[in-house]
This record gives C-alpha cells, structure tokens and sequence, in this order.
C-alpha cells in the first residue's frame, strides 16, 4: 500500500486526474472501490471543508433594520420630527421619532423572523447525493462530500463534486453549465492518454453543477467546493444572493407609488389653500405632514412580505416546500392540476398479484413487500419447484432487478424503484433466487430503465459462457420488440395469434387496476458486446411472460380530487403507464367518468398543437405519455387561459416542470435536477399535499388583500376627515401624532395580525381567481371608499357637533377616539369579505383580539392618565362620553356588514358557474 497523501494537503489544481487508471485515483485518493468509512469521511470533512462555493452576500439583520428606513414617508416623518424639535416643540419631535423607532423596530423584528424561516426552507430544499459510505450506499447533503467519496450516479442526479468515474453503464451527462454544449456527453471509465483534454473531452470524468441525463455510474470525488472546476470560475457566475421581487409585490409598489403621489398632490393643494387663507406656517407644516402620513400606507410592503413567508413556513408544515416566493400567489389562482399516479395519487406500494407465462395464468397472494405468499391456479396452491415456465420468468424478473428489500421497525421497504420493489418480492415467491443469479451469471451490461424508452435491460454471462439480455418493461412496448415465444415445449416464432392472446391477458390485467410489466430475454452474440446500445440489444426478443401488480389509490388523493372540484380546479392524469390501468384508477380516484376513457401518446402525436388545444378541455387521463408529451399538453393549457400546476419525477420532466406555471417535484421519488427546475417540492410525494399548498396560497392571497383592503381604507377614511375639514375651514381634526398613531399602532398592529389570519375553510368553495385578476379590482376599490366615507363621516359628525360647544382639543379627542374605535372594530370585519363577523370564531386569531385590547386600553387610558395624555395630545373624556363613542365607532363595522349580508343574498340567488363536469 502507498502511504497515504497527507490530509490537509489539496491536490494541486490542474491535477491531470483523467490520466490515471482507475486504480491510481482511487489509491492517491486514499479511497476504495466500496468507498470511506463515515469515520475517515468526518475526518477529511473537519480538514477541508464542507463541498460548498462560496455564497453571495447574505441579508444581514443590520440590513434588514435600514431597509426599515427606506421609505419617503419615514424620511418626511424624521423632517417634521427634527423641524418640531427645532421650532421647540420637544413633545412633538419626541413622540414623532418614537413612533418612527416603534415602527422600525417592529418591521425589523418581523422581517428579521420571516427571513430566518426562510433560510431555514431553503436548506431544506438544498441537493442530496448519493455516496457508498461504510459499505452501504447512503443519501446524504452534497455539503457532506469529501474527497475519495464514492458517488454513485443514475439518471436526473444534479453532480455534487468533481469525480473520476470508476464504472459507467450508458451514462450521459449535461455538462452545459461548464462547457455550454447542451447535447449529453457520452461518458466511460477508460484512461485518457492524451496531456491537453480540454474540459469538454474529460469523458472519463463528471463536474459538480452537472447533472446526469441518463445511464448510471460510479465515480470518485477528486475535488471538492472551490476546488472544483465550477468552483473556480464561481467568481464569474453571479450568486443569486439577492431575492427578486414578487409579481404581487412589483404591483404593489406600482400601486403605492400612485398612493405617494396623488396624496402628495392633495397635500400641495392644501398647503397653497392654506398659503391663501393665511394659516401660520408651522402649523400648515405639520397638516401637511399629517395629511401625507394618513395618505400613505406605509405598512404595506412588509405586511406582504409577513403574509408570504409566514404562509410559506405554514405550507411547509403541510409537506409542499416553496422553493420560489413568487410562486405562492400563482399557486393560489391555479386551474389545473397534471399530476402522476404512481406514488402520487396511488400509494406507491405494490404487491405483485398476477403472473401469467406460458399460457397460464398463476395469483400470487401476499401483502405489501414482506415475504409470505403463495403461487397459486384457480385458488389452489401449487409448488413453485415443479413449475418450470413460473421458474423461467422469475429469472427474467429478477435478472434484471436493482431494487433491494430491508425490513425496518418489523415491516418491509423498498430501497430503490418500488415497481422494482414488487417484482423482487413477486419473482422471489415464484421460485426465483436473485442471490444465485447473481452469483452464477455475473452481470455484464446495464442499460437503465428510463420512462420514455420504457424498458429496462441487464446483460448477464450464463453459467455456459453465453451472453443474455434479461428485459423488464411495458408490455405493448415489448411485445413490439418481440420475435419469438417462450412456451414449455421450448422457444418458437411468435405468432399473430400469440400476440393477441398476450395483449388480452395485458389488457385484462389492466383493467383490473394492475400494473403490468413484461419480461423478455435475447441471447447475444459473445463477440458483439461492444454493441451495447438500448437499440442494438433490445429487439428480436423471446417473450416470456407477464406480471402485474396492485397499486391501490391513496384515499387522501380521493378527498382530494373531491376538493378541487369543489374549488373549480380541473385534476389531469398525466402517466405513462398503460392507458386500461390508467383509466381505472382515475374513474377509482374521480378524476374520470365512467364514459371518459385515457388519450394514449401516440395519439396525441397524431393531433397538432390546435387540434390539441380545442379538445384539451375533455381529457382527463393521458397515458403512455413521454416527457415531451407533458410539455405539448402544458402548453394547451396556457393557450387556453389556465395557470397549470405540473408534476414530474425524472429527468426528462425539467422541461414541462419549467414550462409550467407552477412545476412541481416530487421530495421522495424526484430526481435532483426535477427539484431544481421546480417552483415547489412536495415532501411525501402525495396528490393532497398539492392540493393543501393550493389552498394555502389561496389563504395566503385572501390574507394581502384583506390586509390590503383594511389599511387602505383606514387610510382613505383619514385622508377624506382631514381633507374636508380643510377645505371648509375647520381646524384640523387629527394632529400629527394622532394620525401617526392610528396608522402605526391602532392599524399597524392589527394588519400584522390579519396578514396572518387562520384561512378561511371555504376558501376552496370557490372558482379559481383569473389569472390577469389584478389584486385591487373594481370591487375593492369600491368597497375602500366606501369604508372610507363610512368612518370620515362618523368622526366628522362627531367632531362638528363636539367642536360648537368646546374648544378645539377636546373635540379633537373625541374625534380620535371615535376614528381609533371604528378602526379597532373593523378590524373583526375585515377578517372576511363575504361571511358576516359573527360567523368567524374569534379564537382563531387571539393576537387580534390581544392587540386590539390593548390598543383599546391604551385609547381610554390616555384620556385619564396624564403622562399618556400628554403624549397622546388627549384631554380628559367621562367614561360614559367614551362609552357613547365606542357604540357610534360600532356604525361603520355595522353598516359593512349589513352590505355583506345583502350580496350574499344576491349570490346566492345566482349561482356561481361551474367549470367542472
Ligand atoms: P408512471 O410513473 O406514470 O407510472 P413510468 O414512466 O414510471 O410511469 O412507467 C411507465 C411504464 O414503464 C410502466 O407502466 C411499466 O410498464 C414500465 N416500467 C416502470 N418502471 C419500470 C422498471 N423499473 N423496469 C421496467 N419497466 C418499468
Ligand atoms: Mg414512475
């Protein structure tokens, strides 16, 4: 043995790693073929550190405290501060700053929080690797990785580090990131002689930011972090450190700069009007002030950033992991669904039932992945030993077979491809015996499964010497390839005959609900193998038999389908499974009728893009499909106006995940590349989940246009007192600290609370929101003033009749009470756009209730307490006088309501449209 390489020491940077054996990798590498022990891994770990490049600049909380301060209103808050405490007037300037303090340090704290959820979703969504570890092959955080890992590579693998491949079977990778070709590189194990292979020609290596197309291999990490070649022009890519605005938020600051800018106009209005009559200047000053603060609404950007995030960390809690921020409010105006079946609207648990070999046809009973079951004819048990043909297609199924069984708290799970899974367990019970296969016919080639070849091949040497192809795959894709027929007189040409007789029994399987897979076998030319392409070996087969398996569908996936309907979204399976046992499950699962039956792929070939759109809206089940398929039929979708959400596992679905509105992984079964190009990641591969992420982001959108609603209209209510006691010559109503107050404190709060309001239970009652549905519709806008008008009326009133028999400041105290009780009430109100405030429990959002409490306390405190009042600008008020105005703050929230309970009726007597059969 070599003595081995110091650890610290990196290899130096152009190590011509291509050049070396395998053998000369692995022993400079200090490694081996069966990998490191987790011991030596954690060693070289602490030595040089995690596999990751260096990130991009971080938010930091000093960051997020200036962004606080980042807004007009605060900077003309802080001019009036400083000019009050100039002109001398400390109790002004004191309390101004205060709140501009109170503001930024709550908007901090919430941002601050929302931040950290954040960045605690993100490391959940961070890439996995495979690597062989103590012996096993193991998953672990591509941050993990050391040099002398083992990687073990298969098909949609994102490449966590620089590797020397060691094994490669058909493997093709997509180097585009490094070497900007984007057709897949053909790679091998052999040692390259040459000294000058440019990058894009190291076929016997693999790069970290690579993913694999196809094939599978196994390598050995040479380089890590910023070792790597990616890792060495990292410096050029730039680090996606910075969070782009959402859509929502893009509006919204649109919109709140028309907000800034109409009321600065008001405002300079005023200010001239004021100049005319011949108001003091310093007290114009301040209207003016006050005037733009009760105008702006300067709590929006970070109620939506709370409304977001928080609504994110809830989502992920109900399994469905956002990767994007934007996509939330997308989610919540999704119309259509295109899901999987397998393991996603099935439990993905299957159990072989069916065998069918030489004319017979055998049950297999037997549960889940355990071991027990029997081989049974016509009920009756029969002894495998003796069944030579049961014996033949039991070698096929195992023959060409990676999955792996463990047994874990008493149960039994698959370790690798569940169908896979099933034909262990079933081929074993049939007599089959995969560790003598492996023994005694070594495995010689592999050509991996892949889901739009459909098939999946093993090369193995019999004990004579002879090469054979072993094949797994979908029955009518092989029965294609197929020349001849194993039967138990021994090999002969297939017939037409033979062949129908095959499809009946698939078909008859399959419409039982079972998935069915074929098996076949060739027996290979011993010099030909070079030839080894899917192609070359996989045609002229002997057929033999036929399996299929049970996978029942998941009873949430059920409730599921039930609820889209209800919430006018249409559920589309997209599988490539065979049409009979696709149709079965979906008119199992609802998503079919019993008169709607599964568009094969090979039809929609036969239709072009517009025939596809016109009939898009019938199909509900498409089968056979292939990755390029998902795409054609996103695109039929959107051309007719849907927002689709997509899901895929493998590779070749990164562009239909791309392409859709909302692409969807899948968290167990996806590969890594499908996880990056998705917007969202479902944790446990369940349909529901989706379906709960839906109705969570139509919470969430329910959540910013409530808050939206409410704050905007308190803000229009302030702006119409302020601007018509002006304009009649009134002295203002509202100093500046009072409307600092309300807009701050008996608003701000209580919108904090709404953004996070508990959803709504008949939030998916409802049709799918359009998808150029703006968030401030006719209606809302509406609704804002008319809120407005409401409560500027109330206080006006009450400032008008106060103001005849006492002096100024104490009208201006009992018109602040009333606008703050209104605002305070309303706040129940809002909390709904169409269900009367009783009907809401108030226990679903204590915060509210607590914050508008203490608020409330704080009103009728300042009115007695003189320190309070002083700051306040409050005067003494009877405890009877405060009483009166709390019932008259009750008007605005009263008269809301009645106009709720009188739309409703007018739904009501005119039923919404239903989009769904
Ligand atoms: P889906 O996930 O929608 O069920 P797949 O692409 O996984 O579709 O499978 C399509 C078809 O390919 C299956 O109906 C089955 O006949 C065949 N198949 C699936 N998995 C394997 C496998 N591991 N080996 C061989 N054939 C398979
Ligand atoms: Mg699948």
């Amino acid at each position: 043995m070599n003595p081995p390489p110091a650890l610290a020491e990196q290899p130096p940077k152009t190590q011509a790693w291509h050049r070396l054996s395998v053998e000369e990798t692995l022993a400079q590498l200090d490694s081996s073929a069966t990998g490191l022990s987790a011991q030596e891994a954690a060693l070289r770990l602490t030595a040089n550190g995690p596999n990751v490049l260096k990130e991009g600049k971080r938010i930091s909380p000093l960051q997020i405290f200036l962004d606080q301060f980042k807004s007009l209103i605060i900077w003309i808050l802080i001019v009036a501060g400083v000019v009050s405490g100039l002109l001398g007037e400390m109790m002004d300037a004191g309390a101004i700053l205060a709140i501009v303090a109170l503001n930024a340090v709550i908007g901090f704290y919430q941002e601050f929080n929302a931040e950290k959820s954040i960045a605690a979703l993100k490391k959940m969504t961070a890439p996995q690797a495979k690597v062989w570890r103590d012996g096993k092959v193991m998953s672990i955080p591509a941050s993990g990785i050391v040099t002398g890992d083992i990687l073990a590579l298969e098909a949609g693998d994102l490449i966590a580090a620089d590797a020397r491949l060691l094994e490669a079977a058909s493997l093709r990778c997509i180097e585009a990131t490094l070497t900007g070709e984007s057709l897949a590189q053909t790679k091998h194990s052999e040692t390259l002689e040459q000294i000058d292979v440019p990058l894009a020609d190291r076929d016997n290596m693999v790069f970290m930011g690579t993913s694999v197309a196809a094939g599978t291999g196994l390598a050995v990490v040479v380089a890590t972090a910023m070792q790597t070649e990616l890792g060495r022009i990292a410096g050029l890519i730039a680090e996606a450190g910075e969070e782009e605005q959402t859509p929502l938020e893009k509006k919204l600051e649109s919109f709140g700069q028309i907000l800034v800018w109409t009321a600065l106009g008001v405002v300079a209005l005023l200010f001239g009007l004021g100049l005319l009559r011949g108001t003091e200047l310093f007290e114009l000053f301040m209207t003016s002030v006050s005037l733009a603060v009760a105008a702006v609404p300067e709590g929006l950007p970070a109620v939506v950033t709370v409304a977001l995030s928080l609504g994110v960390v809830r989502m992920s809690r109900r399994h469905a992991l956002m990767r994007k921020l934007s996509a939330v409010e997308t989610l919540g105006s999704t119309s259509v669904i295109c899901t999987d079946k397998t393991g996603t609207l099935t439990v993905g648990q299957m159990t072989v039932r069916a065998l069918f070999v030489a004319g017979q046809r055998y049950q297999v009973s037997g549960e889940g992945y355990g071991p027990e079951g029997e081989v049974l004819i016509d009920g009756k048990q029969i002894d495998v030993e003796h069944e030579a043909p049961l014996l033949e297609l039991a070698t096929v199924i195992l023959g060409c077979n990676n999955a792996h069984l463990s047994q874990e708290k008493g149960s039994w799970q698959v370790v690798g491809d569940p169908t896979e899974g099933a034909l262990l367990v079933g081929g074993t019970k049939a007599g089959g015996d995969r560790e003598r296969i492996e023994r005694e016919m070594p495995k010689q080639h592999e050509i991996p499964f892949d889901s739009d070849r459909k098939l999946s091949t093993v090369v193995r040497k019999l004990p004579d010497g002879q090469c054979r192809a072993f094949i797994n795959g979908a029955p009518d894709v092989l029965l294609q390839r197929c020349t001849k027929l194993y039967t138990s007189a021994g090999v002969r040409p297939l017939t037409d005959q033979d062949r129908q007789a095959i499809v009946a029994q698939n078909t008859a399987m399959a419409q039982q609900a079972l998935r069915v897979l074929g098996s076949a076998y060739r027996d290979l030319d011993n010099d030909s193998s070079a030839e080894l392409v899917a192609d070359a070996v996989e045609q002229d087969l002997v057929f033999v038999g036929l399996s299929g398996m049970v996978d029942p569908p998941r009873q949430e996936a059920k409730d599921a389908v039930g609820k889209c309907r209800a919430a006018g979204i249409r559920v589309v399976m997209i599988t490539g499974d065979h049409p009979h046992t696709a149709t079965a499950i979906a008119r199992e699962i609802g998503i079919a009728t019993d008169d709607n039956t599964a568009v094969a792929g090979i039809e929609l070939d036969k239709l072009s893009d517009e025939e596809l759109q016109q009939r898009i809206a019938e199909i509900a089940v498409y089968a056979r499909v292939t990755a390029e398929h998902k795409l054609r039929i996103i695109r039929a979708w959107k051309a007719n106006d849907a927002v689709v959400a997509m899901t895929g596992d493998g590779v070749n679905d990164a562009p239909a995940i791309k392409g859709a509105d909302i692409g969807i992984a899948m968290g167990k079964a996806g590969t890594e590349v499908t996880k990056q190009a998705a917007d969202m990641i479902i944790t446990d591969d369940n349909f529901a989940s989706i379906v709960a992420a839906v109705e969570e982001g139509r919470g969430i959108y329910d959540n910013i246009r409530k808050t939206l609603q409410y704050l905007l209209a308190g803000n229009t209510g302030e702006l119409l007192l302020m601007t018509v006691c002006v304009v009649v010559g009134l002295p203002t109503p509202l100093l500046p600290i009072h409307l600092l107050w309300i807009n701050l404190v008996t608003d701000g709060l209580p919108a904090l609370c709404l953004a996070t309001d508990p959803i709504d239970p008949d939030v998916m009652q409802r049709q799918p929101r359009a998808r150029s549905e703006r968030i401030t519709t006719a209606n809302f806008l509406r609704t804002m003033g008319f809120t407005g008008l409401l409560t500027a009326s109330v206080a006006f009133a009450v400032y008008f009749y106060i103001l005849k028999t006492e002096t100024t400041e104490i009208a201006r105290t009992y018109a602040f009470a009333v606008l703050v009780f209104a605002e305070l009430l309303r706040a129940f109100g809002a909390r709904s756009e169409t269900k009367p405030v009783w009907r809401i429990s108030l226990f679903t959002n204590l915060n509210l209730v607590v914050v508008i409490a203490v608020s409330f306390g704080l009103q009728v405190l300042s009115q007695h307490n003189e320190m309070l009042g002083r700051f306040l600008k409050t005067s003494y008020l009877p405890f009877t006088d405060c009483l009166l105005l709390f019932a008259l703050g009750a008007i605005p929230l009263f008269i809301l309501e009645l106009v709720k309970l009188v739309r409703r009726r007018w739904r009501q007597n005119d039923p919404p449209i239903r989009r769904n059969p």
